[in-house]
């Protein structure tokens, strides 16, 4: 059976792209580049033993996609395409509409025109948006997003959500991620940030190298355990399971919402002290204003995905800084050698 990634050279992607060869599924991937490497997919293919078909083409591109649906029996697709920066969507809202939200429509557009109609889709936490109580559960509503790179994923799940309803061949299962951490227990494949990293773990790992100096605890005065944010880190090759346990949900037509994430909050602080604890390494931190747009504490309700998938996360916080540490220490500069 064969499977379409988009996005499978970036950081889930080519976990997820790893966890479908071993489980024996054949994998095609479409991916522009523009925030990943080849060299993860040429890894993953050196350590299954199997070979990946990668298409470096735009997801916005029809002819290209039309082209992959011509040649490959696809049978389901997994879409990591998009861009991620929270950050960089507030200044280029149009470049995260633009990829995000059309991206998906075009993948729609010839994902029908092919006659393949399941699909699994990257979404995140930050749909529940800012005044959500805790843990988020999956009947909750959408919320009010704060920036254009939520508001992209709400609006993806809402239109995949209406194309589920207007056919019933359809299948879309809305895979909310919360925060993944760490890389690949071989250390060959994990987070290759561009540039100044913008989430905690790669920074971490950076400073942890010296890359960077000091890490910059965003806010130390919230109404949490410590007073430093809280959320909900789950292992990177945990989560990459999940979507190859999700396929099953693309059985049964219409749309499915998971959260995936450990049903645990951890702050920052708690963070760097495990990150201290299992490698041995001292992170010096200072602390900073709060950054815009950042919630004090938000963490998973994950029992539907358990009873539904037979999904949980196996690893725990220290897993993830042991594997993070690894893939850094073997790679200090990414898969830039
Ligand atoms: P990533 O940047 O490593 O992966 C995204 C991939 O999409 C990259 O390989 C990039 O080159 C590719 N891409 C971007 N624009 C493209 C385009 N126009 N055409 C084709 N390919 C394109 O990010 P990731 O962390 O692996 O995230 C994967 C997905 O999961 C994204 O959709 C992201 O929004 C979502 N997500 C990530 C997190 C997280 O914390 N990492 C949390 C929730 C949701
Ligand atoms: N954070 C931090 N310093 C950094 C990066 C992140 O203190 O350099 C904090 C951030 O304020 C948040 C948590 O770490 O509370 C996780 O941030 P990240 O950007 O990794 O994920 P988010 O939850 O924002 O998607």
């Amino acid at each position: 059976m064969t499977i379409l990634v988009t996005g499978g050279a970036g950081y889930i992607g080519s976990h997820t792209v790893l966890e479908l060869l071993t489980s024996g599924y054949d994998v095609v991937v479409l991916d522009n580049l523009c925030n990943a490497s080849a060299e993860s997919l040429k890894r993953v293919e050196l350590l299954t033993g199997k070979t990946v078909t990668f298409y470096k083409a735009d997801i916005r591109d029809r002819a290209a996609v039309d082209g992959i649906f011509e040649r490959h029996r696809i049978e389901a697709v997994i879409h990591f395409a998009g861009l991620k920066a929270v950050g960089e969507s507030t200044a280029k809202p149009l470049d995260y509409y633009s990829v995000n939200v059309s991206g998906s429509v075009v993948l729609a557009q010839a994902m029908a025109a092919a006659g393949v109609t399941k699909l699994i889709f990257s979404s995140s936490a930050t749909v529940y948006g800012e005044d959500a109580p805790v843990p988020y559960r999956e009947d909750m509503p959408r919320g009010k997003t704060s920036n254009p790179y939520g508001t992209s994923k709400a609006m993806v799940e809402q239109i995949l959500t209406d194309i589920s309803f207007a056919d019933e061949r359809w299948s879309a299962v809305l895979l909310r991620y919360f925060n993944p951490f760490g890389a690949h227990l071989s250390g060959q494949i994990g987070e290759d940030p561009q540039g100044v990293p913008n989430n905690l773990m790669p920074f971490i790992a950076q400073v942890a190298v010296g890359r960077r100096e000091s890490l910059s605890i965003f806010g130390d005065d919230y109404d949490t355990k410590d007073g430093t944010c809280e959320r909900d880190y789950l292992h990177v090759v945990d989560l990459a399971k999940g979507h190859v346990l999700a396929l099953k949900a693309t059985e049964q037509s219409g749309t499915h919402i998971y959260n995936l994430g450990t049903g645990k909050a951890t702050s920052v602080k708690q963070v760097v002290q495990a990150f201290e604890r299992v490698t041995g390494v001292t992170i010096p931190y200072s602390i900073a204003p709060r950054r815009a747009g950042d919630l004090p504490a938000f963490w998973a309700e994950a029992s539907k995905a358990f009873s539904e998938l037979g999904w949980r996360a196996e690893m725990g916080i220290d897993d993830m800084m042991r594997d993070t540490w690894r893939w850094q220490q073997n790679n200090p500069n990414g898969y830039r050698g």
